[in-house]
C-alpha cells in the first residue's frame, strides 16, 4: 500500500511541473476544498479509482456527462467499434444523421443543428448565430449562469445599473464584454427595465434554464415563461443553454418540463456520451444564416466526429426509452431525502436543492435564487464537509457551486452509503 500511495502523489508532482496548477480544467485542482486532488486510472458504473486503486463512489460523474454512470458496456463497444472503423473523417459520416434525429427526436425546437466539440463552442457559435441574424449586438446573460469560456461569455455584472458587462478574466478586454449585460438569475423586474431601455439592440438573452453552475438553482416560477414572451415581444432570440439540463432534468431537458420552446439550444456532456461533442441548433430560418448557406461563420475539424457521435448515439439510446429517468429520479430523491435527514440529525442548517437527478447541499439555511445569495454559503464548512465525505470514499464535486449528479448506475445501497458518510460529515463541517 505504501509504494502504491506513492502512485497518486508521484504523477501529481509530475503534473504540477506540466500543467498550470496541476490541472487542464481549474476546478479539478481542488482549490476550493484544500488537499491533493485524486488522480484517477478507471472508473465502472457508480466508482472512480485512482492511480493507487483506492475507490470513491463518484458524485461528479464528469460534471454532468455520464447520466449511465461510467463506461456502460454498450457505449464504450459502440465507441471501440466507431473507432476501429475510423477515427476521424473531416467528411460527413454516416452516423451524423442518426444521432441529429435523436436529439431532434427530444428537442423539437431544434430543426437544424450543428455539431461542435465542446460546450463552450456551442454557447459562442449560438451567440454569432443570434447576432448575425438580428443584426443586433447585445447580449442578456445572468450572474452565476455558465456558458463556456468565450471572451463575451465570461462577462461579469457591473456595479449600478446592469448595462456594460465587465471582464470576468484577465485577458478578456472591455470591449469584448461591453456588450454583455448580466443580470441577477430570477430577477424579472431587471430583465423587464433592461429590455425597456435596450430592447431593440438585444440579439439573444442565454439562460441556464435550470441553473448549474453556481450549485442548482431553479427558475423561478414564470421566469422561464417571460423570458421567452420578452424575447419574442422585442425580436431577440432566446437561447437556451441546456448543456447540463439537456437530457437531464428530462429527455427533452427543460423545454420538455416546462414546454418553453427556446429559439437556440445548446447541448453538450451527456450528448456525447462523455466524449468531446456538442451540439447547438434551433429554428430552421435561424441556423440557416450558418455557412455555406449564409454569412455566419462557423468550423471544426473534429466537429461530428464518428468516434463520439457513437458514444452519444449508444447514450441516447438507452436514454429515449424513458426508463432511465424513473430509475434517477427513484435514486436521486432517495438521496435527497436522505441528505435532509442526515442534515436535521446533525443540525446541520443547510439546504438541499435538487431538480431530477442533478443537487447541491448548500451550507445556506435557504436555498438560494441567485448568484448573490449562493456566495453567502459557508465555504469553509462546505470543504470540511468535502473532505469528511472523501475520507469516507465518497466523491462529489471539489466546490460548493457545482452539482452533484446521479447515474443510472448509483444503487440504493450506494446512496445508503453515501447518506451514511454524509451524516458523518455534517457533523464534522458543524
Ligand atoms: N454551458 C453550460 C451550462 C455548462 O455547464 C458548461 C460546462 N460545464 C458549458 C456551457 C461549457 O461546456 P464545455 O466545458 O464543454 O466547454
Amino acid at each position: 500500500m505504501r509504494t502504491e500511495a506513492r502512485q497518486s502523489e508521484v504523477l501529481w508532482e509530475e503534473s504540477l511541473s506540466l500543467f498550470p496548477g496541476g490541472v487542464n480544467s481549474p476546478v479539478r485542482a481542488f482549490r476550493a476544498v484544500g488537499g491533493r486532488p485524486l488522480v484517477l486510472s478507471s472508473a465502472r458504473g457508480a466508482a472512480v479509482r485512482d492511480a493507487d486503486g483506492v475507490s470513491y463512489l463518484d458524485f461528479v460523474g464528469s460534471w454532468g456527462a455520464l447520466i449511465l454512470g461510467h463506461a456502460p458496456a454498450d457505449v464504450a463497444a459502440a465507441v471501440a467499434a466507431a473507432a476501429e472503423r475510423g477515427m476521424s473523417f473531416g467528411m460527413p459520416t454516416e452516423g451524423e444523421p442518426v444521432l441529429a434525429r435523436l436529439i431532434q427526436s427530444a428537442f423539437p425546437s431544434m430543426e437544424r443543428m450543428r455539431f461542435v466539440s465542446s460546450g463552450t463552442e456551442a454557447a459562442m457559435s449560438a451567440i454569432r448565430v443570434a447576432r448575425g441574424i438580428t443584426g443586433r449586438t447585445r447580449i442578456v446573460k445572468f450572474a452565476g449562469c455558465y456558458h463556456g469560456h468565450s471572451d463575451a461569455l465570461l462577462a461579469r455584472a457591473g456595479s449600478g445599473i446592469a448595462t456594460l458587462g465587465l471582464p470576468g478574466s484577465a485577458g478578456v478586454t472591455a470591449a469584448a464584454t461591453a456588450d454583455t449585460i448580466v443580470l441577477p438569475y430570477n430577477d424579472l423586474a431587471a430583465v423587464r427595465s433592461t429590455f425597456a431601455a435596450h430592447g431593440a439592440t438585444i440579439a439573444a438573452v442565454i439562460v441556464e434554464p435550470v441553473a448549474a453552475n453556481m450549485g442548482v438553482v431553479r427558475p423561478r416560477p414564470g421566469f422561464l415563461d417571460e423570458l421567452r414572451a420578452l424575447t419574442s415581444r422585442d425580436g431577440s432570440l432566446l437561447i437556451f443553454d441546456e448543456v447540463i439540463t439537456g437530457f437531464r432534468v428530462a429527455f427533452g431537458g427543460a423545454q420538455e418540463r416546462t414546454g418553453i420552446r427556446a429559439d437556440l439550444t445548446c447541448l453538450g456532456k451527456i450528448a456525447g456520451g462523455g466524449l468531446p461533442l456538442a451540439v447547438y441548433g434551433g429554428r430552421r430560418d435561424i441556423m440557416d444564416t450558418l455557412a455555406p448557406l449564409g454569412s455566419v461563420y462557423q468550423a471544426g475539424t473534429l466537429s461530428g466526429n464518428p468516434v463520439a457521435v457513437a458514444a452519444g448515439t449508444a447514450t441516447l439510446r438507452r436514454l429515449a426509452s424513458g426508463e432511465a429517468y424513473a430509475l434517477l429520479e427513484q435514486r436521486a430523491a432517495a438521496l435527497e431525502a436522505g441528505l435532509l435527514e442526515a442534515m436535521r440529525w446533525a443540525g446541520a442548517g443547510c439546504s438541499v436543492v435538487r431538480e431530477a437527478s442533478m443537487l447541491t447541499v448548500f451550507f445556506t439555511p435557504q436555498p438560494p435564487a441567485n448568484l448573490e445569495e449562493a456566495e453567502r454559503a459557508d465555504t469553509e464548512r462546505f470543504a470540511r464537509f468535502f473532505r469528511g465525505l472523501l475520507a469516507r470514499g465518497i466523491l462529489i464535486p471539489p466546490s460548493q457551486f457545482e452539482a452533484w449528479f446521479v447515474s443510472t448506475a448509483h444503487e440504493a445501497e450506494d446512496i445508503a452509503r453515501a447518506v451514511a458518510a454524509a451524516g458523518e460529515a455534517f457533523r464534522e463541517a458543524a
